[in-house]
């Protein structure tokens, strides 16, 4: 911990000094992960997904460490534009299908594959034939499955029908043969817990309705991480690349590494006696002489304003507890037993030396919705372990 380096922003005297927050990618730890869920997943076809801009990552920062993925699924239609313009050549499959025609055309122009998970997109899909017979792209359609989900997907007795209208497409145009989806409800949710559906009963029922010849997609990144034999051949990891988890287990006990770290500084120091409160409705009250560091990060910068007191947050070396609440800019921290606390200390909101599934536990979330919601205001930087800047 203490060779933790202290963050280096660029100073220049005709630039105003900036705010000391940054949020910072490391690629090569995307590159890691990839790796370590296809070692677990040695035989399937790993589809990473890079939705919401890369679970808030940022698709520019998080590319170079793509590539051992064999393909990419998002929803957003731009960021698959943004994929084929950083060079993406690999398949790019867009999960929730085309929502209107417009899509259809620029999925083909950009040689997306899609998903279809209603009757209406496999109509939406016919219409568009001459589409198909015209474009030289020859898109693989996922076919999703509701078994048991209920958000998206066919119901098993509309299965059989639409198999059958999809393959007349795939026969007549030369399509790629059909993978056949479904989405895991509780693969994060170990057994002893009693899931009200289990990964294996999703399993069984995708099965019941698989054609010949086709491929099936069932995990995202719990289902691949906890249940690789159930996974399928195309795996779709997301949160896991991104070196968070849904658990059961820690990230670190799963062998990832955090690809994000949003850091900052302390700005203020405040010595409390006994008594002395902290912050908007007074919410923190002393009990003793206290110290409180003042972090220059608050929910505007997408830190949760809902993390109670207690919270931890990484200041110089060592985990201190949050004293008071979030504010737009800036939160507090009681670092009375931390010793020798100065402004411009290094803090760590959540990065490799806090984990963010652990901060996210403390303010009643999950990793994932406080990786996607650094706000648009916060500088991002590149690293790659493997040396270059990007
Ligand atoms: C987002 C998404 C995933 C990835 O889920 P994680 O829990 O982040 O691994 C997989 N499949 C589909 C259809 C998704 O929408």
């Amino acid at each position: 911990m203490s060779q933790y380096k202290k963050l280096v922003f660029l100073h220049h005297p005709l630039l105003q000094m900036p705010r000391p927050i940054l949020c910072t990618i490391d690629s090569s730890a995307i590159r890691h992960n990839i790796q370590v869920i296809k070692n677990l997943n040695p035989a399937a076809h790993c589809m990473a997904v890079v939705k919401a801009n890369a679970y808030g990552h940022h698709i520019n920062h998080v590319f170079q460490g793509l590539g051992a993925a064999d393909s990419l699924a998002l929803l957003e239609i731009e960021n698959a534009r943004q994929l084929r313009d950083l060079g993406w050549s690999k398949p790019i499959t867009l999960l929730e299908g085309c929502f209107e025609q417009a899509d259809i055309e620029q999925a083909m122009l950009l040689g997306c594959d899609w998903v279809i998970h209603s009757l209406g997109q496999l109509s939406q899909l016919e219409l568009n034939s001459t589409l198909l017979r015209q474009t030289g792209h020859k898109p693989l359609i996922y076919l999703k499955v509701n078994t048991g989900m209920n958000r998206l997907g066919l119901a098993l007795g509309q299965v059989e029908s639409a198999v059958a209208r999809l393959n007349h497409l795939v026969e007549k145009y030369d399509l790629p043969a059909p993978v056949l989806m479904t989405h895991f409800a509780n693969a994060d949710v170990s057994l002893e817990d009693k899931p009200p559906i289990t990964p294996q009963e999703q399993y069984d029922f995708l099965h019941s309705v698989l054609p010949q010849g086709w491929r099936v997609s069932l995990a995202n990144s719990a289902g691949a991480l906890n249940w690789p034999s159930l996974a399928g051949q195309v795996i779709r990891p997301g949160i896991s690349i991104y070196g968070a988890t849904p658990g059961p287990k820690t990230a670190r006990e799963y062998g990832l590494l955090p690809a994000m770290a949003l850091t900052s500084e302390v700005i203020s120091i405040q010595h409390l006696n006994p008594g002395d409160f902290v912050g908007y409705g007074s919410r923190y009250q002393a009990n003793s002489v206290q110290t409180i560091a003042v972090v220059a990060c608050g929910y505007a910068d997408g830190y949760p304003r809902h993390a109670p007191d207690g919270t931890p947050v990484w200041i110089a070396g060592k985990i201190c507890p949050l004293a008071g609440k979030v504010s737009m800019d800036m939160l507090t921290v009681d670092v009375t037993s931390h010793g020798a606390v100065q402004i411009g200390d290094s803090v760590e909101l959540w990065g490799s030396y806090l984990p963010v599934d652990v901060v996210a536990e403390a303010s009643g979330t999950i990793g994932y919705e406080l990786l996607c919601a650094v706000a648009p205001r916060v500088p991002f930087e590149s690293k790659d372990l493997c040396g270059d800047e990007v």
